[in-house]
């Protein structure tokens, strides 16, 4: 997506080789245009999937889960990192460790809110490790599910993260995919249509 990797060369900042600071626009200080050019994005490439449900974490995925389910026509449902009390018992739960925040959390989603009738497509902001990603494959999997696919705004394609949902069997589409970044310097993997 052109717009946004324009963007990110503009507004993000390279913080190391494998950290992107993108909260200009995307994940603190939020772009609502982008925002939404990018759930339509995503509506189109799943569109002929038949998607009945989106999927994301809590907090940096809702908005862009917002967009893409508004664009297609569905709900979407963030998956909790903390157990409320009004969360009930019946929950499908996974743990998920990160690695930029060294540490193992629990991920949950009320079971009536995800059913084995469910055209699940997951939505994330960054696919890194793909910790997270995994994990919410995993809850959709549980459910009996089918998972039509994983869209990412942005990807970190020298992380491992593509490569372990493609073991999952896993459709991934990233609207930027980056092959390489130094401070000054990011480079893309172009799209072979592009
Ligand atoms: P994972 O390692 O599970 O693929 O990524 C987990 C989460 O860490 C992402 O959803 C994202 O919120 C955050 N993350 C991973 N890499 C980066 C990065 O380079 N920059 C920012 N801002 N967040 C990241």
């Amino acid at each position: 997506m052109k717009e946004l990797k324009e963007r990110i060369v503009r507004d993000g900042k390279v913080l190391s080789d494998t950290v992107l600071k993108v909260d200009a626009f995307l994940n603190h200080q939020v772009d609502p245009q982008l925002t939404m050019k990018i759930g339509q994005a995503f509506a189109e490439i799943f569109r002929g999937e038949r998607v009945s449900r989106v999927l994301t974490v809590e907090a940096s995925g809702i908005h862009f889960a917002m967009a893409t389910a508004y664009a297609l026509g569905v709900p979407f449902v963030y998956a909790k990192k903390k157990k409320a009390v009004t969360l009930s018992d019946e929950v499908y739960s996974v743990p998920v460790h990160s690695f930029t925040r060294q540490e193992t959390y629990q991920i949950s989603i009320a079971k009536p809110y995800l059913s084995s009738h469910d055209r699940v497509l997951i939505v994330d902001d960054f696919l890194a490790t793909g910790a997270a990603l995994v994990g919410l494959a995993t809850i959709v999997k549980e459910a009996g599910a089918h998972l039509v696919g994983v869209g990412t705004v942005i990807e970190k394609s020298f992380q491992e993260g593509r490569g372990l949902l493609e073991q999952m069997g896993v459709r991934v589409e990233s609207l930027a995919r980056i092959k390489s970044m130094q401070p000054g310097a990011i480079q893309f993997i172009e799209p072979v249509s592009a």
